[in-house]
């Protein structure tokens, strides 16, 4: 049945987006454009807080169309990092087998297979400045919520507790509110990366950035794999990955702080690798943060709730070997703002529903996906398997 209503479902509603990563802030911003009165609760202290994590590429059909719909697509285009998308792959030795520098576009938008990256900290200060000023309520800290009314009373750390007719969790992969829901929790990969940050990297890395060269490398050997990517202010990111079991940060007793400990892990886990690998271990800005990778079950499923909905990672964390996870965190976003406030819906209940509907197919498919490629990266054939795909593109 076709509903048809004039007045929009969630008018004179309060809603609170928890969690200001890319999913929930786009979300704010795409709802803001239809005048539903939002709010976002996010636990860093304020927006100078750094926001770790490798750069981010946005994808034609899900990212990069959340970003147009928000209106922010300019925004987006004097901000991204051109070439940063370009890649060499290379083998445990760093020898390089495979390189798009000379040949690819550094500006297609438009074209399905361009995915421009942009640094994490500079997609949030874009999404941040779309938003009407306090919107977002930094240093909120979610730790409970429960029933009231018609909707619910969330509790914070540091913070008087607030009511809010619908919650939408966009908290991340840990959601504290995804349990309200759902028990289904997501299983470990069986892969770990480990990952550091080079700051100044054309001084304190100079071979491996002089073969970076702005863009990506992907260096695949003995089942492991070292993965980096240019971010913004001459930092690199860098992942050691490989296959190890799930407590294997508790388990290894290294000390992430201390880099020659690391580095002398390295040089014996990764005893065939290539000395030109050391400098990136020795030059690392603060910690290392070891980061098992988790999924969520592809068929898992719930039922929706009247007033209690979620995005991004909440929903469905999947490894990151596609580079969809933000894509999808997005994705959801329009997807959600739209079902929120069409006049398709007979009720917000309704809107949730097929809302979760459609996108728990999508982030299954990406989840097999990523799974897949994650199996693939890290095979003995990895090298070969992945020139062969970038081959073909
Ligand atoms: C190692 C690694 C590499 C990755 N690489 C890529 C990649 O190349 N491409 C890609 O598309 N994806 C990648 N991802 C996945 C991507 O980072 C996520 O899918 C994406 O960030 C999800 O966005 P989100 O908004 O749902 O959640 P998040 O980005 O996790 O944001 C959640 C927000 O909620 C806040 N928050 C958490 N708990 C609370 C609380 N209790 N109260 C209040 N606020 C809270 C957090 O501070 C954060 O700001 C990678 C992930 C990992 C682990």
């Amino acid at each position: 049945m076709n509903y048809k209503f004039n007045v929009m479902l969630v008018q004179n509603k309060q809603i609170a987006i928890v969690g200001g990563g890319p999913g929930g802030l786009t979300l704010a911003r795409l709802l803001q454009l239809q005048g539903v009165d939002v709010k976002v609760y996010e636990r860093d202290i304020n927006k100078d807080a750094r926001v770790q994590g490798s750069p981010l590429d946005l994808h034609e059909h899900s990212g990069l169309a959340a970003i147009r719909k928000a209106g922010l697509l300019d925004a987006f285009k004097n901000n991204f990092m051109p070439g940063a998308d370009k890649t060499n792959i290379l083998n445990e030795r760093a020898e390089v087998f495979f390189s798009d520098h000379e040949t690819k576009q550094i500006e297609n938008f438009g074209d399905e297979h361009f995915r421009p990256e942009i640094d994490r900290g500079v997609l949030r200060k874009i999404l941040l400045e779309s938003i009407q000023p306090d919107t977002i309520v930094w240093d909120s800290h979610f730790v409970s919520m429960e029933k009231q009314g018609e909707g619910w009373l969330l509790h914070f750390k540091n913070k008087a507790s607030v009511y809010a007719d619908i919650v939408i969790a966009a908290d991340g992969a840990n959601s504290k509110i995804r349990p309200h829901l759902t028990d289904i929790k997501p299983f470990y990969s069986g892969i770990t990366m480990l990952e550091g940050n080079v700051y100044d990297a054309e001084k304190s890395v100079p071979n491996v950035s002089a073969i970076l060269r702005g863009g990506k490398i992907m260096a695949f050997g003995n089942e492991q794999n070292i993965l980096m990517g240019q971010k913004a202010n001459n930092e690199i990111g860098f992942y050691a990955s490989f296959k190890t079991d799930e407590n294997w940060p508790v388990t290894s007793g290294l000390n992430f702080s201390d880099k020659t400990e690391v580095l002398e892990w390295f040089k014996k886990e990764y005893p065939e690798w290539s000395s030109i690998w050391y400098e990136l271990f020795e030059n690392v800005s603060g910690s290392f943060i070891p980061r098992p990778i988790y999924c969520m079950p592809l068929d898992q499923t719930w039922n929706a709730l009247p007033n209690l909905t979620m995005l991004g990672d909440a929903a469905h964390v999947m490894p990151p070997f596609a580079g969809e996870g933000v894509n999808m965190a997005m994705l959801d976003a329009l997807e959600l703002s739209e079902c929120l406030t069409s006049d398709d819906h007979a009720s917000i209940h309704d809107a949730i529903s097929v809302y979760e509907t459609n996108m728990r197919a999508r982030a299954s498919f990406m989840a097999k996906e990523s799974l897949d490629n994650g199996e693939k990266m890290h095979s003995a054939t990895a090298l070969t398997t992945m020139l062969d795909f970038f081959s073909g593109h």
